[in-house]
C-alpha cells in the first residue's frame, strides 16, 4: 500500500512530534537493549539509549511518548528511556472484548528492525484461539446481537469515535509502528496514522447509506409484487494484513467490514503486531460491543488456520501473490467471498516533454517512499530516450541524497526493511541483476546494526531478468529507455501484475490516452502514492481481485438479498371487513 496521504499535506506537520525535541541528540546511538519483564505477562520493555544531556522525561512526555526515565549504571554514562507505550501496551489476544493469553501459551517475538534486537513478546494464537476468535465474532454478529440491532446512527457514532481516538492517541500509535516497523516516525504520524482515522471517518459516512432498491418486475405485475434488494453484511470477516502499513492496513480492513455491518478476525503480521493491538484497545474505548472486533496475533500458520475456518464469511487479504493463492485454495472448499490486495511492479512512464524535476522527485517517492516495501511501489521506469540519461541520473542523485537511519531519528528519510530474511532476499536481487551485467548504483547494506538498504538504481537489466520481472519489495528501481508511446505502453503491460501505474507528461491527451490503456487497477498522471478513502483501490490479474475504498470497498462486506413478496391479486370493491 502506497502512502495514504500525503506526507507534506496531513494534518499534522512531521516537524510537529519530534521538531520541538532534540531527539537525535537523545537517540544518538542505534545500540537498544532490553532488560527482564517487570511483571508476569508476557511482554518485553524497549529502552533506547538516553544521551547524559537530555535526562528529563519532560520532552518526551510532552511529545506524547510517556517516557520515564530509569537511571542505569553510573560506569555507562548514559541513561536509559523507557517508553512505556509499550510497557502500558496488552500482549494477549483481544476476544470477545477480553484479553486473553492463547491456549498453548505459545508466545511470539517481535523484533525492532532498526537493531535487529528484540522489541516485544505478544500471544501466539493457535487453531484453538482461532475457533474461540471466530466464535466470538459469529456470536456479536448475531440476529439480535447488540450489533445487530444497533442503528445505522450509532454505528456511524461508533465508527467516528475510533477514528477521533486514533487521532487523540496518534502520537503513540505512530511510535508502536515506527519501532515495530522501522518506518521514520515523522512519516507514520503524518501519513499512515491520519489515514487510518480518515478511514474510519470516511467509512462512519455508510451505514445510513447503505440503502437497496425498490425493483419493478421485468415479467411479472407491478402491483402485484413488490421486489426489493436488501444489501446485508457478509458476516464473519477474517482481515488478514501485512507489516508495511501496520495500522493503517488495519483500519483499511476493519473500518468497511464495520461500516457494513458485519464482525471481524484481524490477523496482523507477526513482524508488526503492535499496533493492531493497540486499535483493539481503542474500538473498545469506543463502545464497540464485545466479540466485533478479535485480533489474533500469531504467524502464517495462524492465518491459514483462519482462512481456512468455516465459520468465517469472507477473507479480506492483503500480502503476498504466494500466500493470497493458498487463501483462494482455502476459501474455495465451500466458496467464501475473497478479496485480495496482492502485490505489484507498477510501471512509471516519463515522456519527453514531461516536467523532468517533477518527474524525477515523482518516480524517486514513487520507488523509496516505506523504504520501498509498497505494493504500490513505482519499481519499472520506462523513459523517452532522449532523456533517459539525464532522468535517471537525477534520481541516482536523490537516491543517493537518502539518509538511512533510526525511525526515532528526526534526520531519517529510510529506515530500515522489515527484517533479515527480508533484506537477504532484496540484495540476491540485485546480486542477479549484477551477475547478469547490468549497472547498479546504491543498493549496499551500511555496516551497522538493523536491517538497511541503501536505495538502488538499476540500468541494463535483462528485460526477463527477475529484478524487472518479479516483486522486490524494496527501494530498487529498474529504468529502460523507450522510443514510441506504443512501446512504452507494451513495456509497462508486459507484467502478470496491475495493480498501479504513473506517466508523467505535459500533454493531458497523452496522459488520459495512456491511462486509459495500461492495465492497472489505479493509474497517477503526474503524481504517486495519492490514495483516498473515497477513491476505490485495488489491482488486476495477479495483483488480486476486488476493490478496497469508496462505495466498492463497503460493497466489498455485503450481500445483496433479494425480497419478493407476492401480494396477491386483490378485487377493487368493498374494504375487507374487521376481523
Ligand atoms: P505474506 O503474504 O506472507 O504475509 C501477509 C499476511 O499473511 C501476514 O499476516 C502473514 O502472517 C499472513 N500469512 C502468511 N501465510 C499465510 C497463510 N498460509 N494463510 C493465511 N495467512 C498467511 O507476506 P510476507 O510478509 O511473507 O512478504 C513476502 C512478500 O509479499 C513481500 O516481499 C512482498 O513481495 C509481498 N507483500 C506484499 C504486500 C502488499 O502490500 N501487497 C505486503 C507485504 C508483503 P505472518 O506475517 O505471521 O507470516
Amino acid at each position: 500500500m502506497g502512502q495514504p496521504i500525503g506526507e507534506a499535506g496531513g494534518p499534522t506537520s512531521p516537524a510537529s512530534l519530534l521538531g520541538k525535541y532534540p531527539v537525535k541528540d537523545v537517540i544518538n546511538t542505534p545500540r537498544i537493549s532490553h532488560h527482564a519483564p517487570r511483571c508476569s505477562r508476557p511482554q518485553t520493555l524497549y529502552l533506547a539509549t538516553l544521551a547524559p544531556s537530555v535526562k528529563s522525561d519532560r520532552g518526551y512526555a510532552e511529545a506524547g511518548i510517556c517516557a520515564s526515565v530509569s537511571r542505569m549504571s553510573a560506569t555507562t554514562h548514559t541513561d536509559r528511556l523507557h517508553l512505556s507505550c509499550l510497557e502500558d501496551m496488552p500482549h494477549e489476544l483481544f476476544i470477545g472484548g477480553k484479553w486473553t493469553p492463547a491456549d498453548n501459551h505459545r508466545l511470539l517475538t517481535s523484533f525492532r528492525p532498526s537493531t535487529g534486537e528484540t522489541l516485544a513478546t505478544v500471544a501466539h494464537a493457535g487453531a484453538s484461539d482461532v475457533n474461540r476468535a471466530v466464535a466470538a465474532a459469529g456470536a456479536a454478529g448475531r440476529p439480535g446481537s447488540r450489533w445487530h440491532r444497533m442503528s445505522p446512527a450509532a454505528r456511524s457514532r461508533v465508527l467516528h469515535r475510533i477514528g477521533d481516538l486514533i487521532g487523540e492517541h496518534a502520537d503513540r500509535l505512530a511510535l508502536l509502528d515506527c519501532l515495530d516497523n522501522g518506518k521514520p516516525l515523522r512519516v507514520a504520524r503524518a501519513g499512515d496514522v491520519p489515514a487510518a482515522a480518515a478511514v474510519f471517518h470516511y467509512m462512519a459516512g455508510w451505514p445510513g447509506r447503505l440503502n437497496g432498491e425498490h425493483v419493478p418486475l421485468y415479467t411479472g405485475s407491478p402491483e402485484r409484487h413488490l421486489a426489493l434488494t436488501v444489501p446485508e453484511p457478509v458476516g464473519v470477516v477474517a482481515a488478514i494484513v501485512p507489516w508495511n502499513f501496520p495500522l493503517y492496513m488495519a483500519a483499511a480492513k476493519v473500518a468497511p467490514a464495520l461500516a457494513a455491518g458485519c464482525t471481524v478476525v484481524l490477523k496482523p503480521a507477526e513482524q508488526t503486531p503492535l499496533s493492531a493491538l493497540a486499535l483493539a484497545q481503542l474500538t473498545q474505548e469506543a463502545g464497540l460491543p464485545p466479540g466485533v472486533l478479535n485480533v489474533v496475533t500469531g504467524d502464517g500458520g495462524t492465518g491459514a488456520a483462519l482462512a481456512a475456518h468455516p465459520g468465517v464469511d469472507k477473507i479480506t487479504f492483503t500480502g503476498s501473490t504466494e500466500v493470497g493463492r493458498s487463501i483462494v485454495r482455502a476459501a474455495a472448499v465451500d466458496f467464501r467471498r475473497v478479496t485480495l490486495e496482492l502485490g505489484g511492479k507498477s510501471p512509471n512512464i516519463v515522456f519527453g516533454d514531461a516536467d523532468l524535476p517533477r518527474a524525477m522527485a515523482g518516480a524517486a517517492h514513487a520507488i523509496f517512499y516505506n523504504q520501498g516495501e509498497t505494493c504500490v511501489a513505482g519499481s519499472r521506469l520506462y523513459v523517452h530516450r532522449p532523456v533517459f540519461d539525464e532522468v535517471v541520473a537525477g534520481i541516482r542523485e536523490r537516491a543517493a541524497a537518502i539518509r538511512l537511519g533510526d525511525g526515532l531519528d528526526r534526520d531519517t528519510d529510510m529506515g530500515p526493511l522489515i527484517s533479515a530474511e527480508h533484506r537477504a532476499r532484496v540484495l540476491s536481487y540485485l546480486r542477479s541483476a549484477r551477475d547478469g551485467g547490468a549497472q547498479v548504483s546504491g543498493g549496499h547494506p551500511p555496516d551497522t546494526p538493523g536491517f538497511f538498504c541503501a536505495p538502488a538504481v538499476v540500468t541494463g537489466a535483462d528485460p526477463q531478468a527477475p529484478v524487472v520481472r518479479e516483486e522486490v519489495f524494496g527501494p530498487v528501481l529498474v529504468a529502460e529507455p523507450f522510443d514510441t508511446v506504443q512501446e512504452a505502453v507494451a513495456m509497462a503491460n508486459d507484467s502478470p501484475y496491475g495493480l498501479a501505474a504513473g506517466v508523467f507528461t505535459r500533454d493531458p491527451g497523452l496522459a488520459h490516452q495512456v491511462g486509459r490503456r495500461l492495465r492497472a487497477g489505479t493509474v497517477w498522471i503526474n503524481s504517486w502514492h495519492v490514495l483516498d478513502p473515497a477513491l476505490p483501490f485495488g489491482g488486476m490479474r495477479a495483483s488480486g481481485w476486488g476493490r478496497e475504498m469508496g462505495r466498492a470497498g463497503v460493497d466489498a462486506f455485503l450481500e445483496t438479498k433479494t425480497l419478493v413478496n407476492d401480494l396477491g391479486s386483490h378485487q377493487w370493491g368493498p374494504a375487507p371487513a374487521a376481523k
